[in-house]
């Protein structure tokens, strides 16, 4: 594993010069580094927009994209502009969205705990869809209609007791989860009965997420084939199997496109008898693979026969997910994109942290240096909308590159804005 790093973790539009220079989007990304500084997360505008139009070819109108895997205004209206819908999983989620100007009808409001402000918003506005989580959210549901008579399109969410896995294909007895009304239980039935019989909703349909970071389509196949006979017996003209499908992180891993995901779904519902309008959310294998994060190397400390520390400017607070699930990343210098990876390395973020790990074992040039752009690929998903300012660590500028122009779509915390919701003593 010391060679350069795989292609096929870059970008689309990626290319290298004969430099050794890397460019999105036909920008020079070193460039990028030294015009709006690091860390920045630049995303490949034409990457995104391709996966939006694959995932509505895949399943047709009613596909949705997962907005917590990265939103902003643009990416919200990229994805509308694209023919997607947005799933969106609370009332930030929701402004964000329609203040990009997405119309309330291609909504779909998600959440665990909903709570009657969020859905008195997201009634008002008119969302397409709300989907349902709970017998306590079907009495705000009613509470809110006793006050204005609104009858928003619902799906209940069901916890199948199934999901297809990484490496696997697990059918669980009992449902443990705080999502959803469990199916072996019978609460899913009783909540689809509910909701038929009440005034305050128009109930459309069901709702099962069956997978995460799942890489083989067969295993989406098997989960349909488990959640049918359910989904068959209650009959509703709309089935969505939420998000889930993987994408490849790190060297070695190979992930099924949209397509297949898509085709492995669809087929395995009409297979199963479900003649319902399959819809979906995917988030990650929408953005994931669209974006690089840049960093300067700042320090490198040697421990003999240990590990060597090389330290950068970001760190858990753009990244979290190497501290929160240990997932695994590669790295490599856009100086030298093509170059064989002989040394290995940890990468650490800048936090007052000692878990604060990017990459663990990272491989790297051996000319790695102090001052040093690194980049970090496929970083799209969960990394911005998970980050935080933790040590007051700024959060980073996020641009979208396309045609040899980089817009910067989020621009880079300040000082000042560390301040903005303190009140003074
Ligand atoms: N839909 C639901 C209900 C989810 O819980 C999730 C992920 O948590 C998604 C969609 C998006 O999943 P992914 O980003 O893995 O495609």
């Amino acid at each position: 594993m010391s060679g350069p790093l795989p292609r096929q973790l870059l970008p689309d539009s990626a290319t290298v010069g004969d430099d050794g220079r890397l460019r999105i989007g036909g920008c020079d990304v070193l460039e990028l580094a030294e015009r709006h500084g690091t860390p920045l997360f630049v995303y490949d505008e034409a990457h995104l927009r391709a996966r939006c139009r694959e995932a509505v070819t895949a399943f047709g109108d009613g596909v949705a994209y997962a907005a917590k895997a990265f939103l902003c205004l643009a990416m919200a209206r990229l994805a509308h502009e694209e023919g997607m819908h947005l799933d969106v999983a609370t009332g930030g989620e929701l402004h964000v969205a329609l203040a990009a100007g997405v119309p309330g009808d291609r909504l779909v409001l998600h959440g665990s705990n909903k709570s009657l402000e969020e859905l008195r918003d997201a009634r008002s506005a008119g969302v397409g869809r709300i989907v349902v989580d709970s017998f306590d959210e079907l009495d705000r549901l009613a509470t809110l209609h006793a006050d204005d008579g609104l009858r928003p399109k619902i799906l209940v969410r069901a916890t199948p007791g199934v999901e297809a896995h990484t490496h696997d294909f697990i059918r669980t007895g009992q449902v443990d989860s705080k999502f959803g009304f469990g199916v072996a239980v019978g609460d899913a039935a009783r909540a689809v009965a509910r909701a038929q019989d009440s005034p305050a909703v128009e109930l459309v349909g069901v709702h099962m997420h069956i997978g995460s970071q799942v890489f083989v389509a067969d295993f989406f196949h098997e989960a349909v084939e488990v959640i049918a006979p359910w989904v068959r017996e209650v009959g509703l003209p709309e089935l969505s199997i939420g998000g889930g499908l993987g994408v490849a992180y790190v060297e070695g891993e190979e992930a099924p496109s949209i397509t297949e995901w898509g085709t492995a779904i669809v087929s395995g519902c009409r297979d199963a008898g479900i003649t319902a309008r399959v819809a979906a959310e995917p988030g990650r294998s929408i953005v994931a693979q669209a974006a690089v994060t840049l960093y300067t190397v700042g320090t490198i400390k040697d421990v003999p026969d240990v590990r060597t520390y090389v330290s950068v400017d970001g760190g858990m607070s753009d990244n979290p997910r190497p501290v929160l699930y240990g997932s695994g990343y590669e790295a490599f210098l856009p100086r030298a994109t093509g170059a064989a990876r002989p040394k290995r390395v940890t990468i650490v973020g800048k936090h007052c942290e000692s878990g604060d790990v990017l990459v663990r074992d990272a491989q790297v040039p051996d000319d790695l240096a102090v001052g040093d752009v690194l980049a970090t690929p496929v970083t799209g998903a969960y990394g911005h909308s998970m980050g935080s300012n933790y040590n007051k660590v700024l959060r980073p500028a996020v641009v979208f590159v396309g045609d040899g122009q980089a817009r910067e779509v989020v621009r880079r915390e300040t000082y000042d804005d560390l301040l903005r919701h303190d009140v003074p003593l």
